[in-house]
């Protein structure tokens, strides 16, 4: 079989005399070789090795290499490209490195091949260490092909500083105006998060291309500046740009993290027009956008659509199962993504932790935890608080406390955070106290941990630590962030906040409100004072736990909404303990389907029930 498959390309290598393939074994072609017969088996090979690579086959591909050997060929250029090529699409860079070390004559081709099998294979630091070799080496200069290579891989190592020497270089030697260099100088500045100096360039430049534009509007989307890359993205329709699936997915991502369902739903019908809906790129972006509106129906679509999966959709989906409480459906991913060959990453594992931990499913979420090491991914820090917190919300609070002895590396905020979350359900006050002991020693923490904290001293009877936590917050000038929910109509975003009296339709909201109370009332719902931190009467309690921003939202998309449409509502801070029960007593009372996204997870709520399980 092997022999066979071996012989195949050979076979139609030889096609002339097997003699003069041997004598070009002696290593580079000279003027004495019968020229024709050189030049045909010279593109016979190369064209053999391009098909290997473009068909990933590996088995052949080695076998081919071992007759170019044989043949005495490797050491052309040319060829010497193709087989660093066909070794870093087959996904091992070291043999391609170990080909170019064996190359005598390095082309500026065989340079750049080799910074972008590095680069290609993630091994930016390797590629840069390459672009450094290159320089060194005499009469060779970067090109408008290496110098982007250099940027891909600054970017990849986020370093601004190491990026910043590239396009200095570039500018010394004139490329910093050729449009492909320029543009990879915008993607990089953009990646490391250096708008500024990415809009400078971008703005500097005589030509623009879709990299460049893509990359101006991937950072805006990062840095959360959402207009800015929508308006950009206009301007580049506006432009005539063919614009490609990076472009897309930056958009559809703003979509997603803004919630603008609408615009997002517009770009998927703009992707199905121009064939971009099957790239795994648009694939990904279009599954999070859709999870992140609450309309995981779609998700699935797109997932089912999209033919040739990679990694990254492969995740995406499970975030989008994970979050909407799918939790067999996560199960039943991970078996298909192995089946279908795919490794899980750092990323697949949060999925599955963040899983088990929202179904509250202990011994599935150790299970998971202890096969990351199987995989060869050590646990980092997000792994760890998933695991806190489920450890902590089953109520095994020990349990969750000597996991932290044993981390590694310093606990983060996220994990005292979601230890701290275990002890207020299950009313373990010592410990939230003595948490705040240990994070207080270490030093300042962000205020949403800090109130978490004062809150544990309070809940432990420490009052004068309480306050005395609560004026340091007060002194550092650190606010809490004000909770806001928005709701979608049509082109409109309405955002409310908690006792808000500026809509235009204010008046009806509340009236719609104070009905809605009463229904709910009738129907068993009992408000849950506790929630309210403000030293204040019951009455007043009651008055300030009813205006809650989400139920404010709620009641706007109640009077303006058809009956069919589904409410989705976003809401940037968590939902509180007694706007989620009230939201069941909502959703049973009006009969409809009410998708609650806080700043942690999804609520939908239908007819009193909510798909969180409680567990939020
Ligand atoms: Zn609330
Ligand atoms: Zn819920």
């Amino acid at each position: 079989m092997l022999l066979r498959q071996w012989k195949e390309p050979l076979e139609q290598l030889t096609l002339q005399s097997p003699k003069q393939t041997t004598v070009i074994s002696s290593g580079f072609p000279h003027n004495s070789l019968n020229q024709q017969s050189f030049e045909l088996n010279y593109r016979c090979i190369c064209n053999h090795l391009i098909e290997f690579t473009r068909g990933k086959n590996l088995l052949r591909g080695q076998s081919f290499h071992a007759h170019v050997i044989k043949s005495g060929l490797q050491t052309i250029p040319l060829i010497c490209h193709h087989l660093i090529n066909f070794y870093s699409k087959v996904q091992l860079p070291y043999l391609s490195e170990q080909i170019f070390r064996e190359t005598h004559f390095k082309s500026s081709t065989t340079w750049s091949s080799i910074i972008s099998c590095f680069t290609q294979n993630e091994l930016p630091f390797n590629g840069l260490e390459y672009f450094k070799l290159m320089l060194r080496n005499d009469g060779m200069f970067p090109d408008d092909y290496t110098f982007p290579l250099a940027t891909k891989a600054c970017a990849m190592v986020n370093s601004h500083c190491l990026g910043q020497s590239v396009h200095c270089l570039a500018t010394k030697i004139g490329y910093d105006v050729n449009v492909y260099v320029g543009s990879s100088v915008v993607d990089m500045y953009a990646k490391c998060g250096s708008l500024g100096d990415a809009r400078k360039m971008f703005d500097d430049m005589p030509e623009r291309n879709v990299v460049s534009w893509s990359g101006m509007i991937y950072g805006y989307a990062q840095m959360g500046e959402d207009r800015e890359a929508l308006t950009l993205f206009k301007g580049a329709l506006l432009q005539g740009l063919a614009v490609n699936d990076f472009t897309f997915s930056s958009v559809i991502r703003v979509c997603g993290n803004s919630t603008f369902f609408e615009l997002g739903k517009q770009m998927h019908a703009l992707c199905l027009k121009l064939n971009y809906d099957e790239t795994s790129f648009v694939g990904s972006a279009l599954i999070s956008m859709y999870s992140k509106s609450g309309m995981i129906e779609g998700a699935y679509q797109v997932f089912d659509e999209v033919s040739d999966k990679n990694l990254g959709m492969w995740n995406a989906m499970l975030i989008a199962c994970a979050q909407h409480a799918h939790t067999k459906n996560v199960f039943e991913l991970f078996k298909k993504m192995k089946n279908a060959g795919m490794k899980p990453n750092f990323i697949t594992f949060l999925c599955m932790l963040y899983a088990c931990s929202h179904a509250g499913l202990v011994n599935e979420g150790k299970h998971y935890f202890s096969t990351m090491k199987e995989y060869g991914i050590e646990p980092g820090s997000q792994h760890y608080a998933s695991m806190v917190d489920l450890l902590g919300r089953a109520g095994k609070l020990d349990e969750a406390m000597k996991l932290i002895e044993e981390m590694p590396m310093q606990p983060t905020e996220s994990v005292w955070g979601a230890l701290l979350t275990g002890c207020r359900i299950h009313g373990n006050t010592e410990l939230a106290g003595s948490v705040a002991d240990r994070v207080f020693e270490v030093g300042p923490v962000s205020p949403g941990l800090h109130v978490m904290l004062s809150n544990a001293y309070a809940a432990a009877g420490r009052y004068q630590e309480a306050a005395k936590a609560r004026k340091m917050l007060k002194d550092r000038g650190q606010k809490k962030e004000t909770g806001l929910s928005w709701v979608e109509e049509g082109n409109r975003i309405h955002t409310f906040a908690a006792g808000d009296r500026g809509h235009e339709i204010s008046d009806e909201i509340y009236r719609k409100l104070e009905e809605l109370g009463e229904d709910m009332e009738r129907a068993g719902y009992v408000a849950d004072m506790s929630y309210v931190l403000k030293e204040v009467g019951d009455e007043e309690k009651g008055r300030m736990i009813r205006y809650h921003s989400e139920r404010l939202a709620i009641a706007f998309a109640l009077i303006k909404f058809p009956k069919e449409r589904s409410i989705r509502v976003m809401k940037n801070l968590r939902v509180c303990g007694d706007c989620h029960v009230a939201i069941k007593f909502i959703s049973k009372c009006v009969g409809r389907v009410i998708i609650v996204r806080d700043n942690n997870r999804f609520h939908r709520f239908e007819n009193g029930e909510c798909s969180c399980g409680d567990y939020w």
